[in-house]
């Protein structure tokens, strides 16, 4: 079984997060082999992004999620490290400002989906307006429990455009979350990354928990699957993200346009 087989959701209506063991690592073979393996899956989406760019027919989006420290910076410089920076943008979705705001709220992450041909990473999504918002009640339920419904008519929008979607949540156990804020504090090169805000938002960690759940149970679709990285694990989350992604855009079998002319009728002087 490939990476994307083995952590699909099977049963997404009644699917649980406490079943996804955060220190598990299905179908990987340890540390050292899943080094070499990201190595040459970066290669290969390397070479599978110049063939997406020369094709010039679809586009890549890929939504992280998690909670704080989960790991989201880290699996974006995994994942976007071997790519050509010129196909590849990622964007990071902070508090709403005052003019997203005054919009609704799939308008500001609209504008970020990846055109044709490159890949876009999602550093946080629309799915926050059905997480932070949900568990603080930024808005009343009426509205952010449509919203999943809403967020499916969006994502089958955009397949139906050719932007292929995967979706990651990276999942850390609470105590590994405990240790990397722990990390941040005793270290000054890592003080930035902490704001005593994260300490507030740990109190949350069963709402944040039953939001993820939620989002995963309403918005897994065929056409653009949730995954639920166990990612205590740096390296397990790093290989079990690029195996997916070269796995996905491996089954596209992308091919080099033909071109419109007759290559050998052409002398160069
Ligand atoms: P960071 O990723 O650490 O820079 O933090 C970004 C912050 O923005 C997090 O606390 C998110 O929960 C928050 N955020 C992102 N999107 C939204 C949103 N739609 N509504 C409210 N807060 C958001
Ligand atoms: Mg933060």
């Amino acid at each position: 079984m490939n990476f994307t087989e083995t952590l699909s959701i099977r049963k997404p209506a009644s699917f649980r997060l406490e079943a996804v063991d955060p220190d598990s690592t299905p179908g990987a073979k340890g540390k050292e082999q899943a080094r070499t393996r990201i190595e040459k899956n970066a290669a290969a989406i390397d070479e599978l992004q110049y063939r997406l760019f020369a094709e010039n027919q679809r586009s890549l989006l890929i939504v992280l999620q998690a909670i704080d420290a989960g790991g989201k910076d880290g699996a974006i410089r995994t994942l976007s490290g071997g790519m050509n920076p010129q196909g590849c943008t990622v964007t990071s979705f902070k508090k709403p400002s005052e003019v997203e705001l005054d919009h609704d709220f799939l308008w500001r992450v609209h504008q970020a989906v990846p055109r044709r041909g490159e890949i876009g990473i999602w550093n946080r999504s629309h799915y926050e307006d059905v997480l932070v918002v949900r568990v603080h009640e930024l808005v009343p339920k009426s509205v952010w429990s449509a919203r999943y419904e809403q967020i499916n008519r969006f994502e089958a929008n955009l397949v139906a455009a050719d932007v292929h979607i995967l979706k990651f949540l990276l999942h850390i156990s609470r105590d590994e979350q405990k240790e990397r804020f722990q990390a941040r504090l005793d270290d000054p090169e890592k003080h930035w990354k902490f704001s005593p805000a994260d300490v507030e938002e740990r109190k949350h960690w069963d709402a944040y928990m039953k939001a993820f759940e939620a989002a995963i149970r309403k918005c897994h679709t065929a056409d653009a699957p949730w995954f639920v990285i166990p990612a205590n694990k740096k390296w397990y989350r790093d290989l079990a993200i690029t195996e997916i992604v070269r796995e996905t855009m491996e089954s596209w079998k992308m091919q080099y346009p033909k071109p419109s002319f007759d290559p050998k009728s052409i002398r160069i002087e």
